[in-house]
């Protein structure tokens, strides 16, 4: 197989390969999470690639010059050809990552991907407590996944745990890094919700105050004091209260691949909001092709692209204009300044939200809306920037 890349069109620089393939197998999945960051429309999704769509996918990436894997989703674990995929991932050379809610996980089924070769194991909670947890997932999920930790590590594989943190759980970060303690769990992360898909919907249910946030950072503080390399605590300060953005993805078409469960590549898996811009799909393009010579993937990789503030901006190296979703989300233009740039024209609508978190007014604030298709196939009529009309209620517990 010729191995090298093609030529970039005029004017771009030469990308490396896509070292991560995040392969997203499907958008089912069993919980219901209130921040949940698939598509808000994913019900309109098409059909699932199947299993020889998907090797095929394997090794184009490998070929190209991928090296880590995510099976990723929804849930990975609703595909019974995920012993397959790993499988096939392992012959190719990859390090291969599970990232899942738990569940599915049985005991048969973890010493299947245990023979298949998967090496690592990311494991999701909601919180540290099951009320909570069940709470936010809309199912009752605490037990088995206490359950489902045990037994990612009696097959010796590294976990992290991974806990999306918010204003309704943040208060409980100590408890959060006992659990993690608890599960031997050799990472956590303590990731603050990023507010695309549906924690923009649910944003001011989820923004946390400066108040919360300075007090959780202060305990992730004192625990990484008394951990040492005992565990790992990453802790990710939500970009509206930095006043800088982060750079998304680690640059635009630089590092990660994204397929979608119905074969859309994508440079980040909310990219496909973005308007004007047609992805490829793995089905009917060579992944290579689809890295180096897409439109998708060129449109805004380096800085030529940009706009002012950023094209004059002394830091634009560091972070790259920020993300391009929500650029589009909040400014109504994917090729704007990160809107949670204090330079970006818009910085405005950031801090009202940040406003609204520090000075709630509950009132005010439309019901928290859970992840399922149903709602999903109703909101993706929508317009996908904006939260939707209010009345919209939670499903029954
Ligand atoms: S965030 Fe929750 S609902 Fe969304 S895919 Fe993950 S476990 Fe499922
Ligand atoms: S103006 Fe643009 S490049 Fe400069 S810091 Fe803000 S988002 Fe980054």
């Amino acid at each position: 197989m010729d191995m090298t890349p093609p030529s970039p069109p005029p004017g771009h620089q030469q990308p490396g390969p896509p070292l991560w393939l995040l392969a997203e197998l499907t958008y089912r999945c069993p919980l219901h999470c209130a921040f949940c960051y698939n598509p808000v429309d994913f019900a309109h999704t098409g059909a699932e690639l199947g299993t020889e769509d998907w090797l095929r996918v394997l090794g184009e990436a490998r070929a190209a010059g991928s090296v880590q894997c995510g099976f990723s989703g929804g849930e990975p674990l609703l595909r019974d050809d995920l012993e397959i995929l790993v499988a096939e991932a392992h012959r190719l050379g990859y390090y291969t990552n599970l990232l899942t809610s738990g569940v599915g996980l049985t005991e048969a089924r973890a010493r299947a991907l245990r023979a298949a070769g998967l090496d690592h194991v990311q494991l999701s909670f909601q919180d540290a407590s099951r009320e909570v947890n069940d709470f936010l997932s809309h199912t009752r999920s605490f037990d088995l996944k206490r359950r489902v930790a045990a037994l990612i590590k009696a097959q010796g594989w590294p976990m992290v745990m991974n806990c999306v943190i918010h204003r309704l759980n943040i208060d409980h970060i100590d408890r959060i890094i006992e659990l993690a303690i608890e599960v031997e769990a050799e990472y956590l992360e303590l990731a603050n919700s990023q507010y695309y898909a549906w924690a923009l919907h649910n944003r001011d249910h989820l923004l946390p105050s400066r108040a919360q946030l300075e007090r959780a950072e202060r305990t992730v503080a004192d625990y990484r004091a008394r951990l040492g390399e005992r565990m790992r605590l990453f802790f990710v300060v939500p970009d509206y209260y930095e006043g800088r953005p982060k750079k998304c993805m680690n640059g635009w078409g630089n590092v990660f691949l994204t397929v979608t469960p119905d074969g859309t590549a994508l440079p980040c898996h909310t990219a496909r909001m973005l308007p004007g811009l047609a992805f490829p799909n793995v089905r009917e393009q060579a992944v290579a092709d689809i890295w180096y010579r897409s439109e998708g993937f060129n449109r805004y990789r380096g800085d030529g692209w940009m706009r002012e503030p950023c094209r004059r901006c002394p830091d634009k190296e560091k972070d790259l204009g920020g993300c391009r979703c929500q650029a589009w989300q909040l400014a109504g233009d994917p090729a704007a300044a990160d809107p949670a740039c204090a330079r970006s024209p818009d910085h405005h609508r950031v801090l009202a939200a940040v406003e609204r978190a520090n000075h709630p007014q509950p009132a005010a604030v439309a019901p928290l809306l859970f992840r399922d298709p149903a709602r999903s196939r109703r909101l993706g009529r929508a317009d996908p920037r904006y939260p939707p009309p209010t009345g919209l209620k939670p499903p029954a517990p």
